[in-house]
């Protein structure tokens, strides 16, 4: 990971149905014709178009997210990388992921996606347990699962994320663990352990409300995430951010992109970008965007202390912590100086601790216990 990294991340918000917990933006690829998204897919290369000016750097990573983006004809995938190659200066090294659901792609697809360029495939797994993974509102079986993983390993694909949920209604530990390991048999060398979110306006955040279903306690959401922590380093992954899991060499990129606060353009429906110190982002508006909409939104100048906090708070993500040298190269001071009188209240409350010290840079990371408690460290840089 380099401090001048700079990353795309390009939105595809087309899904097969809604699963109950997402809030995400994206909606039924049914409730608009095969017209619409092909439109999305022009509108996408005129946005490209249009910021390609703002983007003086080389793109060392590429996101391809939704949404389902494996859900759209795999050669609108092949093309949409073409455009992005004519319209901006692609390192030779870079790392392109698309995110798949393994319940719509299909074997050929890997072999396009390969034939395009794309070099990573993240799925969208959540579960290996078909009752857990229905009641999800996933649209895909714990077989389609592994045919899928098998499927991108056939065609070359070695760089493969699979993304889990912990803490979902109705999980055991042993269901959990059951999914981490065969993953792991799997040799997929990346995993994203995200614990549920409950968010409002979704169909689980109804039958929570309504006393069908309850969520899983504190306790057993912790138990669920510190077996796998055991489990996955046992078997030699590298816990490098507090849900992400790697083999090494296999960390990813793009996402270390956002963590070390690097700049990134974002296209696409409700796509955020950060750029010259400035967050902003695109209309959430499906009928705006088609119609050219590309004015940004809930633009944000950050300061320096904006982007020092920030720096910091998500730098606590990483398990090696914020890194003070590239703090002191963006910011040409210790952050060991500045936030002093924070960072030794959070040590005395166990919460972080000094990970390593060389030469005039000291660096802090999360504790144990700041795992579960990683919230409490991240609302002192708000
Ligand atoms: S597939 Fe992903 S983006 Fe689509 S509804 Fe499900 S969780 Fe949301």
């Amino acid at each position: 990971m380099h401090a001048e990294d700079f990353g795309i991340y390009v939105h595809i918000p087309f899904c097969e149905r809604k699963c109950i917990y997402c809030d995400f933006l994206s909606f039924g690829i049914n409730t608009i014709g095969n017209e619409s998204v092909e439109k999305y897919f022009d509108t996408l290369y005129l946005e490209m178009n249009k910021k390609k000016e703002s983007v003086n750097k080389t793109i060392t990573s590429i996101f391809i997210g939704g949404g389902t983006p494996s859900i759209v004809e795999p050669k609108l995938i092949h093309s949409l990388i073409e455009k992005l190659r004519k319209n901006f200066v692609i390192a030779k090294d870079a790392e392109i992921t698309i995110e798949a659901n393994p319940g719509t792609v299909k074997k050929d697809d890997f072999l396009m996606y390969k034939d395009a360029g794309i070099n990573r495939i993240s799925f969208g797994i959540q579960s290996l347990n078909d009752d857990l993974a229905k009641f999800l509102g996933r649209i895909h079986t714990k077989e389609d699962s592994i045919n899928a993983i098998r499927n991108a390993q056939k065609a070359g694909f070695e760089n493969i994320n699979a993304d889990v949920l912990v803490g979902v209604p109705n999980q055991s530990v042993d269901v959990f663990m059951s999914t981490l390991i065969e993953l792991a048999n799997l040799n997929v060398p990346h995993i994203s352990a995200y614990s549920l979110i409950l968010e409002e306006e979704t169909s689980l955040y109804d039958m929570i409300d309504k006393g069908i279903v309850k969520l899983p306690k504190d306790e057993l959401d912790r138990q669920m995430y510190h077996k796998c922590l055991e489990y996955l380093m046992s078997k030699e992954y590298i816990h490098y951010e507090i849900s992400n899991f790697a083999l090494n060499g296999y960390e990813c990129r793009h996402n270390l992109l956002y963590w070390h606060c690097n700049e990134y353009l974002g296209l696409g429906l409700g796509a955020s970008s950060y750029i010259n110190s400035i967050r902003f982002r695109n209309t959430s508006n499906f009928r705006d965007y088609l119609s050219l909409d590309f004015n940004v939104f809930n633009e944000e100048v950050l300061s320096d202390t904006d982007k020092m906090n920030e720096f910091m708070l998500l730098g606590f993500r990483l398990t090696k912590g914020p890194d003070p040298k590239m703090f002191y190269k963006r910011f040409n001071k210790f952050y060991h100086i500045i936030y002093k009188e924070v960072l030794d209240k959070l040590e005395r409350l166990g919460l972080i601790q000094i990970s390593n010290v060389k030469g005039k840079f000291i660096s802090y990371c999360l504790t144990g216990k700041g795992y579960d408690f990683a919230n409490q460290v991240f609302m002192e840089f708000v």
